[in-house]
Parts: C-alpha cells; structure tokens; sequence
C-alpha cells in the first residue's frame, strides 16, 4: 500500500455521512476497543525507512491514540519503546506492545499513575534501566475534562488537581528524572493542543496546561540546547482519540473536527509523522524550541 493510499483510508474511516462519528460516551480514561469507528494507528499504513535506528523512548500515554500511532511508526523505524499508561489501559498496552513486536523491536509496559511523582520518577528510571539506556522521551499522557454546563463556574479543585498533575506536574516530573539519561543527540518532544492557541471555554483548565507546556517547551530547548539536547513540541487538532468519548459529552461527536479548515477530524496516524520528525536527530538536528501544529488547518502561530 502506498504512503497516499494509507491517508486516503485513514480519511475515509474517519467520517459517517454527515462528517462525524456517532454519539458516543465512556469513562475516562477510555478504551479503544469500545470506539466506533476504531481510529487508525498506522498499522496497516505506516512505511518504516530506518529513520530512527537506536533510539530508546520513552512514550506517556502510549497505549493508546496518538501515543499507540507514536509507538508504531517509531518500532517501525528502528526504536525500542517503553509506554506508559494507567492500569485501566493494559488491554490497549498489550495490543499496541503487539505492533510494536512485529516490527522486530522491544516493548517495555509500564503501568502507573503519572499523577503521583514517586511512580512518575520510577516510569523513568524502570524504562531506561529495560531499554538500557534513553535517548527520547515523548510526553503525551494528559487529561481533560468537558462535561461542564457553566465553564469555569462548575470547574471543581479536584479537577484541576487532576489536570494540572497529569499535563504539567508529571511532564515536569518526567523529564527532569529524565535528565540523567538523556545525552547529546537525544530530543525531549512535548505534546501540546490547538487549546493553547484557540482555547474553548469548556476546557479552561485543560487549555491552561497546553499554554504552559508551549513555554517549558522553549524554556527547556534553551537551556539543554548547549548539552546538545533538542526540546520540541507537537500541538494536535481535533483527534479520533479515547480521549474524546471519554471527556466529552457524547452528543458532540458527530461534529467532533468538522470547525476545522479541512473539515474533518484527524487520525492518529496522521500525527507520526511529525513525532518522527522531531526524533530523528538527523532530520531535524537544528530543530529545537519549536512547536509542529497537526490541526486540520487551524494556526498555531
Ligand atoms: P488517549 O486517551 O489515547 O491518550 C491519553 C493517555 O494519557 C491515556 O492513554 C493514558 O494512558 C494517559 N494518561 C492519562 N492520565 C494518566 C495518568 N494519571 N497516569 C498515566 N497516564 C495517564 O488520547 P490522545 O488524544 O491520544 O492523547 C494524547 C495527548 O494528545 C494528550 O496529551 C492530549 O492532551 C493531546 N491532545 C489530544 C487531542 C485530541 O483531539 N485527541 C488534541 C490535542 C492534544
Ligand atoms: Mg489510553
């Protein structure tokens, strides 16, 4: 199958007539075998091309959505991964540990709950000690939640806790423990939102965090930069995620990405890509301090 067939597909999947997906909930955090339609990783459409031969990343939220299409398309270009994901995950863990196997390298699973900073510190330590080594961490794990009626008025603390720890407390967690491992030629890669840019009202807390992580982003590059260690970040669109029925009321589903320029929401792996990108130290070797909008169209600058 060619690269364009592959897109073709991932589009096609990803609309029912009206250009959306039917109505749907779950609990968070949300499993992929329960979404209709199943989203698209790249398991049947992502080419490898040795682009990331050696590199041992660590990938948050890897089990699933954009961090399971992350963890394909890296083992599919010469990585060995470790995923992290919470215990509630382990089906979706085991399946994407499944692709990664078939591309012929190594899949560390590692439960735990990023919001608590002993187990994000140990995430760490475990996936560098069974990779033996870490050249890449990928922080993707995070959290909304837009079952709101009055926006910042229903906000409770609770889910600000919930929020703030697991998009910023666990990124500042993860990476600072990651330091001692990661050398010249690593990269640190962030996972932003189009919320930093063009926040919705239900999401204060949540598009807060994104803001933030796009200034740890440049704060960070500029300060490895001399170690000779990159620090990017990707700012994701509308996704066919469990994230989405899993945080949102399910009534929106059929309109999920359709405000979007190219009208439709994306696929995860439409957003490998640029993951890969930004990992390989030969592409994107002056690439530091930046921040990769895949938005379906919406700027991000
Ligand atoms: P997803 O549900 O597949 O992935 C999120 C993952 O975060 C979960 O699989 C879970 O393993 C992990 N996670 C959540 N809380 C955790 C905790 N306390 N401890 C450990 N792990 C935890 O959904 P996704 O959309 O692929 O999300 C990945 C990233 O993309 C998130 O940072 C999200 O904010 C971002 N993002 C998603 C969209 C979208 O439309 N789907 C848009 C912009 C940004
Ligand atoms: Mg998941």
């Amino acid at each position: 199958m060619s690269d364009l067939d592959a897109i073709d597909r991932a589009a096609a999947k990803l609309t029912n007539a009206e250009g959306g997906f039917p109505a749907q909930e779950q609990q968070p955090p949300g499993l992929t075998s329960k979404m209709e339609p199943l989203p698209d990783h790249g398991e049947e459409g992502w080419v490898g091309r040795e682009r990331l031969p050696g590199l041992k990343a660590l990938i948050t939220g890897g089990d699933s959505g954009i961090g399971r299409a992350v963890a394909i398309a890296f083992a599919r270009e010469g990585a060995d991964v470790a995923l992290s994901y919470l215990a509630d995950e382990q089906s979706d863990a085991e399946d994407t540990k499944k692709w990664i196997e078939k591309a012929g390298r190594t899949c560390v699973l590692l439960p735990g709950d990023l919001t608590d900073e002993a187990t994000a510190r140990k995430v760490v330590d475990d996936a560098a000690e069974q990779l033996g080594g870490l050249t890449t961490v990928v922080n993707n794990a995070g959290f909304q939640w837009a079952r709101r009626d009055r926006g910042l008025a229903d906000l409770t603390t609770a889910e600000m806790d919930q929020v703030f720890r697991t998009n910023l407390y666990a990124m500042f967690w993860i990476t600072q423990q990651a330091l001692q491992y990661l050398g010249k030629g690593a990269s640190v890669i962030n996972v932003s939102s189009i919320q930093a840019y063009d926040p919705s009202t239900a999401l204060i807390d949540y598009a807060s965090t994104k803001a933030a992580i796009n200034n740890f982003t440049v704060n960070l590059a500029a300060e490895l930069g001399p170690k000779g260690i990159r620090v990017n970040a990707v700012a994701p669109g509308p996704i066919w995620t469990p994230l989405q029925p899993a945080t949102k009321p399910g009534e929106s589903m059929p309109t999920f990405g359709g405000d979007t320029p190219l009208g439709r929401a994306g696929q995860p792996s439409e957003l490998a890509g640029a993951f890969v990108f930004l990992a390989s130290q030969l592409e994107a070797s002056y690439v530091s301090a930046t921040v990769i909008g895949v938005t379906g169209g919406k700027p991000v600058f």
